[in-house]
């Protein structure tokens, strides 16, 4: 058992292993000269720490041709983050999948394990299968618990509170009705868990690499889900119900909603209640996919019909846009097959309230509906919160 000591030195050690992982993201290889000069280390602790990253199997050390000869004539020798090392196990507990990425230390994905599973499925049985794929990926080798830093995992509908995401050592309580200890005892690291959408909303965010965009990500598929993303971080709020698009109103004489509200965009933007709007105009489709196709061959009830859900999807996103002001507004989800059709509604809405108060631009897009974006969030999160500022 560990004494309250040697805690103490743990933490220390971690914070100068951290130091030399971040300038191996920042720089690329260095030699150990320019190391020490990144990490202010001295020589004895740097080699004590690289001497333990290299058993981990996280560094590498090897000659670098174009350094050439070292002033002693030798070759001079790199060292180098192992490209296939992970670094965070991101996990999305969806509605119909399960998602799993292994991220590397610079936040590339080392792994990445997609499972469908029964949207009846409970939580407690989606965490142990997440179990199993992680004790497989462990089994054979492309995971090694030594070098995780943390594991992120992302839970479909439901809001982890704000305030035990605290970055302090309180430890986040899972949530109710499943217990994340068996994963985290597999990799013997630390564990945060957040609102799957929000985690794919960061993932989409660092997609375009530019921190200074404010995001704000819709998701458009049996329910709407929408996520806030400033400089990078997805936006939680102060009760952890940020982002709840799908619930403001399109239309205050509308129809009531199970949320108790009344108008809902939810009510109307659900992909059954598209369906039935299509149905209702005497056209009859299968899934999105099929209405898209239709508008593709000229159907006129499938233009119509997503042209009014365009109408009320930039209703709902021009209100949004006065508050937020996002620079760029992604769409994804089943109705994102609709694509421009979809979208011009929404940008002609944004242009018509465009304030005299100073330009407002914003882009709107699709997103890359990558079944791994879940996922790729969690281990985002993971890096982030425990390690690397430069991911
Ligand atoms: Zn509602």
């Amino acid at each position: 058992m560990l004494t309250r000591e040697d805690g103490a030195l743990q933490a220390v050690r971690r914070r100068h292993e951290l130091r030399v992982l971040e300038a191996l993201v920042e720089n690329g290889p260095r030699t150990r000269r320019e190391l020490e000069e990144d990490t202010k280390l001295s020589r004895t602790t740097l080699s004590a720490i690289v001497g333990d990253l290299r058993q981990r199997g996280v560094l590498a050390e090897s000659v670098k041709e174009h350094y050439g000869e070292g002033r002693n004539g030798r070759p001079t020798k790199v060292l180098t983050l192992d490209p296939t090392a992970g670094a965070a196990v991101g996990i999305e507990l969806g509605r119909a999948r399960i998602s799993v990425t292994v991220a590397g230390f610079d936040g590339s994905s080392v792994a990445h394990e997609l499972l469908d599973i029964d949207p009846a499925m409970e939580l407690a049985a989606k965490v142990s299968r997440a179990v199993g794929i992680v004790r497989s990926l462990v089994d054979s080798g492309v995971v090694r618990g030594d070098s995780i830093l943390g594991i992120g995992v992302g839970v479909a509908s439901r809001h982890a509170d704000p305030a035990s995401l605290a970055d302090d050592d309180t430890r986040q309580s899972d949530p109710q009705g499943a217990s994340f200890e068996e994963l985290r005892l597999l990799l013997d690291a630390p564990l945060l868990w957040d609102n799957n959408i929000r985690l794919a909303a960061m993932a989409e965010s660092a997609r375009y690499a530019l921190a200074s965009e404010d995001l704000l990500y819709v998701v458009l598929s049996t329910g709407i889900s929408c996520s806030v993303v400033v400089k990078g971080s997805p936006l939680r709020g102060g009760n952890g119900l940020a982002g709840e698009l799908g619930h403001t109103s399109v239309d205050f004489e509308g129809k009531p909603c199970w949320c108790g509200g009344v108008g809902c965009l939810e009510s109307y933007l659900g992909v059954a209640n598209v369906l039935a709007e299509a149905a209702a105009r005497g056209g009859s489709f299968a899934s999105i996919a099929a209405l898209a196709a239709a508008a593709d061959d000229g159907d006129e009830v499938a233009l119509g019909v997503i042209a009014w859900a365009g109408t009320l999807l930039g209703r709902a996103m021009a209100t949004a846009a006065m508050i937020v002001d996002p620079s760029r507004v992604v769409v994804a989800g089943e109705l994102s097959q609709c694509g421009d059709r979809l979208l011009e509604p929404v940008r002609a809405a944004l242009a018509a309230r465009q304030l005299n108060i100073g330009n407002r631009s914003t882009v709107v897009g699709m997103g890359a509906s990558a079944p791994s974006s879940g996922s790729d969030g969690a281990a985002l999160m993971a890096l982030r919160h425990w390690a690397l500022d430069s991911v």
